[in-house]
């Protein structure tokens, strides 16, 4: 073998926020604070800061390899966590702020978080179960309300710590393969999952995002990434922005569709990033308060599938092009996305937006291929439907701490990422199901099997299932089968049983009492049954 005899530069993320201090130190980084105001500064700004952070870090005991938590709305301090705890070596932990407090407090022991950045706003979400996590030695708070009384233990203020720490610092990722991310997903069963990202496998993602089959972002665009920082990274966005000096604006806690339009009027954003969800909300406000947005060159949209009404409502109502994305926390987050190609060009308008409407062609660098029940490879027709099966070097190769399992990945090298879907000819994929049943609620999961196992031990409930079933707002809402002990039992009581476990959210739309729940050969609920009942309308 003869080895090439280029550098060896090791893919490591200090380098992206060099280049944007050197290369864009005057474009903004711009954030809607809590109070509604606007908050901007400059990546050179942001650059001193993010050094400062690294040193901030160092004196509070944080060695390379540690996990760093970070509870919080997308905004600038959080822009400055994505590279200053990797840039110290550590690994940037991102909490969802919507998991039911007995999976956050697991996430936050699994991982051991050393550190915890939390947004004042958030609080009340995480004083109560603080005494619980056992690994955390310092809570560092932000954009705490005039007022508010922070009850965390070894809190410090993330401004005065910052106003003592000097911009000199020497980054300590020194090599590619240090990891510089974490993300916990949420399982059919048992307790969330954690994709751990290295400097190498983010650094490539970015680069893939950056890729004009990808999202193209270009350093003219003003980019809106409404997708959470502590689900799937934002979609890599905040990564790709920076490297190439978009201009970024951060939403902060305000996911309303009233501000949404209101920031992508005032700021001219050209690209504007979110699940289903709140696209659909937003349409909606646009309908009621009509507003120009046709500066928005693209509606990127992904987490569950965009229904083809909507796009073609956005692109023939407002003169927005909606790119449909699909992805996972283990793909970093981006795997495919469905821009028309040159073959396309004939289409006529229903058939092209056919076209959009599918989750999209693989972008390079992201490998596929459908198997069967058995493992066999399945061709790519349109019509046979598989289990999608991925690779590439931004996907998990295991999870964190959790011994590999032949359900997650395949001994010979791919990951298992239970949809099931169709490709075409021209590689373009389409989801037609899941081979888990979880409920995706406005983008966020619902686990139907923990809602059936509370609901299974409220003394009046014999036997419960929870299907996913269609919903215009929410993409899916939750609905509850019960058997009851003896005779009908009110909703109201199921509601609050539920409530003492779960966000309002998870509680089911609707409880449907039926005598008894079908069941498979071996015994399990069977919710294909109870799907295809409710399609048919036997289910009310
Ligand atoms: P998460 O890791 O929470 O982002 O969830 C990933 C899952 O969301 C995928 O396995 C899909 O089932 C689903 N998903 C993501 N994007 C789409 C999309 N565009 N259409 C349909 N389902 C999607």
């Amino acid at each position: 073998m003869l080895n090439g005899l280029m550098m060896d530069y090791p893919l490591t993320l200090d380098h992206i926020v060099e280049h944007a201090n050197r290369m864009s130190p005057n474009k903004k980084v711009k954030t809607m604070l809590p109070d509604g105001s606007m908050h901007d500064y400059t990546y050179a700004d942001f650059y001193k800061r993010v050094k400062k952070l690294s040193n901030v870090l160092e004196s509070l005991g944080v060695e390379v390899g540690d996990r760093v938590g970070t509870f919080a709305w997308n905004n600038y301090q959080h822009l400055e966590f994505y590279f200053g705890i990797p840039g110290a070596g550590a690994v940037c932990h991102t909490l969802n702020l919507r998991l039911p407090h007995d999976q956050l407090t697991y996430i936050i022991n699994h991982a051991k978080d050393k550190v915890i950045f939390v947004d004042g706003t958030l609080l009340p979400l995480i004083e109560p179960i603080a005494d619980q996590l056992e690994s955390v030695q310092h809570f560092v708070v932000f954009n705490v309300p005039e007022g508010k009384e922070v009850n965390l233990p070894n809190v410090s203020q993330y401004e005065d710590l910052m106003a003592e720490a000097s911009e000199d610092y020497t980054w300590r990722c020194t090599d590619e393969n240090m990891a510089m991310g974490l993300c916990y997903t949420s399982g059919t069963t048992g307790m969330p999952k954690g994709a751990l990202y290295s400097h190498r496998s983010m650094f490539l993602h970015t680069f893939g995002v950056l890729m004009n089959a990808a999202l193209g972002v270009i350093e003219a665009d003003v980019v809106l990434p409404v997708v959470p920082q502590f689900h799937a990274m934002a979609w890599g966005l905040p990564y790709a922005c920076t490297f190439i000096g978009a201009t970024i604006v951060m939403p902060g806690p305000h996911l309303k569709p009233e501000p949404l339009a209101k920031m992508i009027g005032e700021e001219r954003v050209t690209i504007a990033a979110g699940v289903p969800t709140i696209w659909n909300g937003l349409y909606h406000e646009l309908k009621n308060n009509p507003r120009d947005i046709s500066c928005i060159t693209q509606l990127v949209v992904g987490g569950s599938a965009m229904p083809r009404g909507l796009i073609e409502a956005y692109e023939k109502e407002l003169g927005v092009n909606v790119v449909h994305a699909w992805g996972m926390t283990e793909l970093s987050p981006l795997g495919s996305t469905s821009k028309l190609q040159s073959h396309h060009q004939d289409l006529g308008e229903s058939e092209k937006l056919d076209i959009k409407a599918k989750q999209g062609y693989f972008i390079p660098g992201v490998d596929a291929r459908i198997v069967d029940l058995v493992g066999e490879e399945l061709p790519w027709d349109g019509e046979t439907m598989g289990e999608l099966q991925v690779r590439g070097p931004w996907i998990a190769g295991s999870y964190y701490k959790v011994e590999k399992r032949p359900e997650h990945f395949t001994d010979d090298g791919w990951f298992r990422t239970g949809d099931v879907v169709t490709i075409d000819e021209s590689g373009f994929m389409t989801i037609t199901d899941r081979t888990k049943d979880l409920v995706k609620s406005g983008g966020e999961w619902i686990s139907s099997v923990d809602l059936e196992n509370a609901l299974m031990s409220h003394p009046k409930i014999r036997e419960a299932a929870v299907i996913a079933v269609p919903n215009e707002q929410w993409s899916e809402r939750p609905l509850a089968v019960v058997v009851p002990v003896d005779g009908e039992v009110p909703e109201d009581d199921l509601n609050d049983y539920l409530l003492e476990q779960f966000p309002k959210f998870w509680l089911p739309d609707e409880y449907v009492v039926i005598p008894e729940i079908p069941k498979t050969s071996v015994g399990k609920l069977d919710k294909k049954v109870l799907r295809a009942m409710h399609s048919e309308g036997n289910l009310s």
